[in-house]
This record gives structure tokens, sequence and C-alpha cells, in this order.
């Protein structure tokens, strides 16, 4: 139900529609924007279509003008302008096109243009100086990232920087690739909601990139390892030296052994239950954790979908400059070619794509539902989502993001 001036009328429907408008300027230029407006209701008995102010100045939105033109600013960018529907008239009109999802997948990836603050979060909330080197050494970065002098606190950056993570380094560095390569088994406490309690992290001493798998029980990590061999082995036609890794039971057993023999592979333990002797591995997964409890909390998502952003920030790490490869990312180092970037996305931010009639909650459902991302799965080129009403987690290469609402937060703001 809402209320009107004169009664309460039954809303039939409510959603969110996307807009194709021109925006005319102060100094007589325009341009062509595709705002959304949100939330939009339905009524059967309606026959006219009515914006409401007061709706917009509730989204800590600006409304400014005269009796000639009213201009409505987000973020303090015009994104609509009203002229009066007559000359002299106090009812003011707005000129648009509504968009179908089609329409805007064919046209548009992306609702709002990417600044500092957009990249600071596609790429996991790095140093400055990452960001600096970003254009430079990955395709598909923006050429125009601009650090601001004055920034406003990123609470993420806040909450995963507080702990200080200090692990001495084993002295033993990798001439090339794969002659050293660092395991660390890390235990979540929290098991995730698809019954992941471990993940095992893989990391090459000399090129850096890194492989994570989710485990269910730490026996698990041997198949995984025989696994990664037969990988390196196929895939980068290598083989490995020595494994680096800690004292934990999952590694010091006569199968783990056995498996290291088989493949010739030396290994280097820390002393047990000194974990930070096997630094370079553990390092790592301190810094993806902090960013995992971060990303949940700025999306409202639950702490049992770890699995989504530590996968995605597996991804992220793998695509960013870092200072010891000469600003080099791991992807590179491996694989001699630039990584592109153009499709990361802030995580857990709201999409609209073309949902098939199994992922919709049933078949009277809108085609198109808002939902959340969920990061970029390991070894996929596409998207991972989650539908809200469904619990449904599926992956999809086309779709619509809104990198500045966050469906799964009350009022759908950070
Ligand atoms: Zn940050």
């Amino acid at each position: 139900m809402i209320q009107t001036a004169n009664n309460v009328t039954q809303v039939e429907e409510a959603g969110t529609v996307f807009i194709t408008h021109t925006v005319l300027l102060w100094n007589s230029k325009a341009y062509e924007k595709t705002p959304y407006l949100q939330p939009v209701y339905y009524f059967n008995r309606l026959n006219t279509h009515l914006l409401s102010m007061g709706e917009f100045l509730n989204n800590e939105q600006l409304i400014t003008g005269d009796n000639h033109q009213l201009m409505f600013l987000r973020n303090k960018l015009p994104v609509l302008t009203c002229q009066p529907h007559v000359v002299g008239s106090t009812t003011f009109w707005l000129n648009l096109m509504i968009e179908s999802v089609q329409s805007l997948l064919a046209k548009t990836r992306m609702v709002y243009a990417t600044d500092y603050s957009i990249w600071h979060q596609h790429m996991g909330h790095p140093s400055d100086d990452i960001l600096r080197k970003l254009p430079e050494m990955v395709k598909g970065a923006s050429k125009l990232i601009t650090i601001p002098m004055a920034k406003k606190p990123c609470e993420a950056c806040a909450k995963g920087k507080m702990p200080s993570h200090s692990f001495p380094l084993l002295v033993l560095r990798a001439m090339k690739p794969f002659q050293i390569v660092h395991l660390d088994l890390k235990d979540i406490i929290k098991r995730s909601f698809n019954e992941y309690y471990y993940v095992l992290t893989i990391l090459d001493d000399f090129t850096s990139p890194t492989w994570s798998f989710n485990l269910k029980k730490k026996s698990d990590t041997i198949i995984h390892a025989w696994q990664f061999v037969a990988y390196i082995k196929n895939q980068q036609n290598a083989s490995i030296g020595t494994w680096c890794f800690d004292g934990g039971t999952e590694f010091l057993n006569d199968a783990f052994k056995t498996m290291l023999c088989d493949n010739g592979i030396l290994s280097e333990t820390s002393v047990p239950y000194m974990h930070q002797q096997n630094g370079h591995a553990e390092r790592l997964n301190c810094t993806i954790m902090d960013k995992v409890q971060s990303m949940c909390f700025r999306a409202c998502l639950p702490d049992t979908m770890w699995k989504f952003p530590w996968d995605h920030m597996i991804h992220v790490y793998n695509h960013t400059p870092i200072h010891r490869l000469k600003w080099q990312t791991p992807y590179e180092a491996l694989r001699s070619n630039k990584p592109d970037v153009s499709h990361l996305r802030v995580f857990g931010c709201g999409a609209y794509v073309f949902l098939s009639e199994d992922v919709r909650a049933n078949k009277l459902s809108p085609k198109s539902e808002t939902i959340v991302y969920l990061g970029q799965p390991a070894g996929y080129k596409r998207f991972c989502f989650y539908h809200i009403t469904t619990w449904h987690i599926f992956i999809s290469a086309t779709t619509v993001f809104d990198e500045t609402f966050f469906p799964h937060c009350l009022d759908g703001k950070q």
C-alpha cells in the first residue's frame, strides 16, 4: 500500500526501471544518460507516470533549478533534467525512454562511470601505489584513475588492515618457476553453506600466481596436491622442485610423503606449530581472509558465504601488480602477457540479468530481477550470481551491473 495525496492505493508491482534520457545542462550542452529509477511502483488504474521529488530527496539526491528547468543530481552529477509541461506551468515534464533489459545488455554493461573508488574496490582494496601502476601493467583498466588528494576513509581497508601479520619469510628463494612452491591449509572455522571448512592455497615462489581449493576435510589435501602436480606438468610443462609447508598432519603423513617421492619433489618443512616459517603462503592466506571478512561485511552477506569472496580475491590477487615482481602481475609473470581486468566488478553489488525459468522464483516472476554479484568463480570467464529469493547460485556471461547498489543490505547501501 502507498499513501498518495488523496487516499491509500494498492501497489501491484515494485521494482527498478532503467531509462535513457537526454540531460540538458545550463550551458546548452547536452548528453545522453542511462540512469535507473528505484523504487518504481506500478498501480493498475494509474494512466500517468509520476515522479516523486520526495523519493529523490530521501535517497540523498539533490534537486536544483528554477521555473525553466529542474535538475536532479546523483553524487553531484546531473542525471535528469525536467522542463515545464507548457511555458509558465508548475508541472514539470521528463522526456525519457524506458529500456528493456535486452536492450541494456546490448548497449552497456555498467550503469555508472568508473572512478578511483570503484577501481579501488575492483582490485580488492590495494594500496594507491598499485592503482598508480595498474593502467601500465594490465589491459582494460581506466587510464583516468586519479588518486584524490583528500579521500573518504575506506571502512573495508580499515577493517582489513587492522591486524598486523608479521611472518618472517624463509631465506630460500626460487630462481625459476615452480622450483619452490608454498602450500598452506587454512582452517576457516566457519563452515561455508556448501560444507567447506578449509582452503588449500598453493603459491609459486618465483612468479607468485596462486591457486586455491576449497576442502571439506583435511585429508582431501592429497587429492588436490596430486591434481596440482598433474596440472603443472600438462599445462605449464614444468615440474615442481621443492614444496614448502608447515608441520600440519595434512602434509606429514605417509600418503603425502609417498606422493612427493613418486613425483621426485623435495620438501621443506617449518618447525611444527611455527606456522610463521612458511611465511609466503601463510601471509597471503591471512591477507585474503581479512579482505574476505571485509567484503562479506560491506555487502551484508553472511560469513557462511566466505567461499565466494575468497575465490574472487584469489582471482583479483593474480591480476594485481606486485612490487616484488617489478610491478608485473602474477598472471603476466607466469604467462608473459598482460591480463585484462575490464571484467572486474565490486563484489556484492547489484546486477540485472535475464533469468531463465529454473532460476526465477516462479513462472510468473519478472524475467529480470535484482541479483547479487558473487565475484569471479575460479576457472570461469563469466560472473557468479546469487538470487536472493530462491537462494539459487548461478553463472552468467551477460548482465548489467549497478556498483552503487548492494541488494543484500537493508537500505541497498554499503
Ligand atoms: Zn578500501
